[in-house]
């Protein structure tokens, strides 16, 4: 009893010098105020990925009291949409907001931090990143690159596209030209079609004038907002390749470093709002997105058949494995990845899963 007692009331000094030293050093550090610019992949304002980073630069601003303001830059006003990642990078911006497996060209690894095929759904990730082990190894990976990563919003199981040309069988696939980033474009072009990365913006009018024949893009909410069913005929799920796809908000690492830190925790604390939040306005409004795409648009909603996706199912196995034997690192990414789904799948067998089975009857 007496040892706990003494080792409590040393904790309590202890935090009482604590505070002591941390409001002293406050004093001057209060003085100081940071403007950062933040660039993204995406158009301006965009729905949900676009006001996602206003949203974020927004909560900073309230909480830190004006002392680290953020100036958000849509894609194309400060640096193109592909080349946010160098920016921050190099510090030309002190932060970015996109999707990890735009930079696969920088490490192929990139690919299992936005998501994998067949892999983790949102809530999933959420737990990989944030109680498993992956957002640390996400920084192991940014870190040569002079980044420190956070997630920065989920737009919860994507649809897997739409598309000018049906498809009934993997013969549809040969050949099909189709914009899809990251381990979902490698399984694509496994089967024989091919597979392009693009920015957002420019997808549209590459599916009005066929120079490709299909696209994947998130799901309702952002797909309606883009238009896509003015320019495509068919619009299939399941989103295979991105279940639970992850946004990323990058820092550039000497610019995180350089702020006090109170102001680093107010970044870290609304990147974690900011991660939730998205996906509940996701949640939200892609249900009155797809009536709006049926009901007014007559879209033609389509499911992939039950062989596609087994096919799909096994050449993403295929290309995850290839993955892991890039390195050292990568190897212990798919470890991980692979361990925490295979105990996620079992659990949620009975509860999600089992539960949205239960709700049906
Ligand atoms: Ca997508």
């Amino acid at each position: 009893m007496r040892i706990g007692f003494i080792a409590l009331l040393s904790l309590l000094l202890i935090g009482c010098g604590q505070q002591a030293s941390d409001s002293s050093q406050s004093a001057a550090e209060k003085q100081q105020t940071f403007e950062w610019k933040l660039v993204t992949t995406w158009p301006k304002n965009y729905p949900g990925l676009g006001t996602a980073p206003e949203n974020f630069a927004r909560r900073v601003e309230a909480m830190s009291a004006g002392r680290l303001s953020i100036k958000v830059f849509g894609a194309g006003q400060l640096v193109p949409a592909f080349e946010v990642f160098d920016a921050v990078s190099q510090g030309t911006a002190e932060m970015g907001h996109g999707a990890a497996y735009y930079w696969t060209g920088k490490a192929k690894a990139t690919g299992f931090f936005t998501s994998v095929p067949f892999g983790l759904n949102a809530q999933e990730m959420n737990g990989w990143l944030h109680y498993g082990g992956g957002l640390e190894l996400w920084r192991e990976l940014y870190e040569p690159f002079n980044l420190v990563p956070f997630a920065g919003g989920s737009t919860g199981v994507q649809m897997a596209g739409w598309f000018n040309r049906e498809i009934n069988s993997m013969q549809d696939i040969k050949g099909l030209k189709m914009r899809i980033p990251g381990l979902g474009g490698d399984v694509i072009t496994r089967a024989g079609g091919v597979s392009v990365t693009m920015p957002g913006g420019e997808l549209y009018t590459s599916m009005q004038t066929g120079v490709i024949d299909a696209t994947e893009w998130v799901g309702p909410y952002n797909d309606l907002a883009f238009g896509f069913h003015q320019v495509a005929k068919y619009y299939y799920y399941p989103g295979w390749h991105e279940p639970g796809p992850i946004l990323e908000l990058i820092v550039n690492k000497q610019a995180l470093a350089s702020l006090p830190a109170d102001l680093q925790a107010i970044v870290e604390s609304a990147a974690r709002a900011v991660n939730q939040d998205m996906l509940d306005e996701y949640t939200a409004r892609n249900n009155t997105a797809l009536v709006e795409l049926v009901e007014t648009h007559g879209v033609d909603v389509r499911k992939l058949p039950d062989d596609v996706i087994a096919e799909l199912r096994r050449l993403s196995a295929e290309v995850l494995e290839e993955l892991a034997e890039e390195d050292e690192l990568s190897r212990r990414i798919a470890e991980s990845v692979k361990a925490f789904q295979k105990q996620a799948t079992a659990y949620h067998g009975i509860s999600e899963e089992a539960y949205y089975q239960a709700r049906k009857q």
